[in-house]
């Protein structure tokens, strides 16, 4: 077995009208993340095959792990308002001064939840990330951040059909 992660680092002038609005949406959903606790802010933007484009932020908690990250509110949120849609792309962002961008990106848990979105509609997510206004990885799928990841056959929906 050969596991490849395959990510490119661009400019944000580089990069498509669409993928540069979804990138400001992202800032501007972090612009309203609730993280008083870690001081890191996150925002995603999700667009949907329908046009419609799904903001979330990192939402802290007091009982840390009540909260959740920006992705998992962003993908949980396109899912629970378009459950027909596909989700073609996400944009990820932080603007906070401790974010690094050597190494912003998902954790496992919003790997696993994006990836079961790609598997599920079986078509690739466009991933961006980006730290404050510096270059944006660019990832043409999620498996590239979770290569070797849990799956079940029929993806564990064949017990829901009856
Ligand atoms: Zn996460």
């Amino acid at each position: 077995m050969e596991v490849r992660c395959i990510l490119q680092s661009l400019d944000y002038d580089q990069l498509p009208p669409e993928d540069q609005e979804l990138l400001v949406k992202a800032h501007e959903a972090a612009s309203k993340a609730f993280a008083p606790y870690s001081d890191f802010k996150v925002g995603s933007a999700v667009r949907m095959s329908s046009g419609a484009i799904v903001m979330g932020s990192n939402q802290e908690n007091i009982a840390y792990p009540s909260g959740l990250c920006g992705e998992r509110t962003a993908i949980f949120a396109a899912g629970a308002q378009y459950p027909d849609d596909e989700v073609v792309a996400m944009a990820t962002v932080s603007p906070s001064l401790i974010a690094d961008s050597s190494g912003f990106s998902p954790c496992g848990s919003c790997r696993q939840v994006i990836l079961e979105s790609e598997v599920r509609q079986a078509k690739p997510i466009r991933l961006l990330f980006q730290v404050r206004d510096e270059k944006v990885l660019v990832s043409e799928s999620a498996s590239n951040l979770m290569p070797f990841s849990f799956r079940v056959l029929n993806d564990g929906l064949k017990r829901n059909k009856g």
